[in-house]
């Protein structure tokens, strides 16, 4: 499909929502998890992401966690791309009530999006487990091994949702009622594998759904409009002057 079209959906919606995932950030230069030169297509020994990014293995092995996070998962240089940009203008321009993402990055924020659900936590929101105390990004990244409260020695962890974790019920409730609540719906850079996440789309029940992915998802089917594209490029097509 071609490029006006997405603009001309967006130009008549009055409550768009944006429900995305690691795909958005592929441009800012973030691998995502699913595409051919993704992390699951490497290597580390012989654990996948899915197992070191797990509670399980937080908790038994924190150190090998934490390795693997600060190579693979943080990119503190990473610059919002042209999606970040165009749903941020959109936000400004009072056409767009949220961006639901499944992304710890922050990029949207950094964008200048105010309204950003961020269903598997941030990277930059970090907690002692022993007491709470709070922490940003940079006490993560300097730690020697594995980071430490210093107030009580306790291991400070990452706000963000690990697999086997439950997603945070008030987070979610927002994206529903989000979901809920657009006239359009853009699914953008997700292979929609991941659940409970990807299961939050079924909410919407509004004019247009359109799926900006560069590999088929499930959505594809139902969707209005779909692109098979960089989400960067078609956004900023249709956004951005
Ligand atoms: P995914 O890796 O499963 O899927 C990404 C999808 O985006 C793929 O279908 C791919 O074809 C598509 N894609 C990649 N680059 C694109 C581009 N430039 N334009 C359009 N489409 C593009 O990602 P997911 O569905 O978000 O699930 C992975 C999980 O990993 C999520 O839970 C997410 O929290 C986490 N994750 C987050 C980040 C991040 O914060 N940037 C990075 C990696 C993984």
């Amino acid at each position: 499909m071609s490029m006006p079209d997405l603009k001309e959906i967006i130009e008549k919606s009055k409550r768009i929502c944006f429900f995305g995932g690691a795909g958005v950030s592929t441009e800012s230069g973030i691998p995502d998890f699913r595409s051919g030169d993704g992390i699951y297509s490497e290597e580390y020994g012989e654990l996948s992401p899915e197992v070191i990014l797990s509670h399980t293995f937080f908790i038994s092995h924190p150190d090998v966690f934490y390795r693997f996070y600060r190579e693979k998962i943080i990119y503190t240089g990473a610059k919002p791309n042209g999606a970040h940009r165009a749903l941020a203008e959109l936000e400004r321009r009072g056409a767009l009530n949220a961006v639901v993402t499944q992304n710890i990055d922050g990029l949207h924020q950094a964008a200048g999006s105010n309204n950003v659900i961020e269903l598997h936590g941030s990277v930059y929101r970090n907690y002692c487990m022993e007491c709470g105390r709070k922490y940003g990004l940079s006490h993560v990244m300097k730690a020697d091994g594995v980071p430490l409260c210093e107030n009580c020695g306790g291991l400070v962890r990452p706000d963000v949702v690990l697999y086997e974790e439950p997603l945070d019920d008030e987070v979610v409730a927002r994206a529903v009622q989000s979901i809920q609540a657009a006239d359009t719906l853009i699914i953008g850079g997700t292979s929609l594998a991941v659940y409970p996440a990807a299961g939050l789309i079924r909410h919407f029940c509004g004019d247009n759904l359109a799926v900006i992915n560069k590999s088929p998802t499930y959505a594809d089917r139902i969707a209005t409009l779909v692109i098979h594209d960089s989400i960067a490029k078609a956004l900023s097509n249709a956004v951005l002057p």
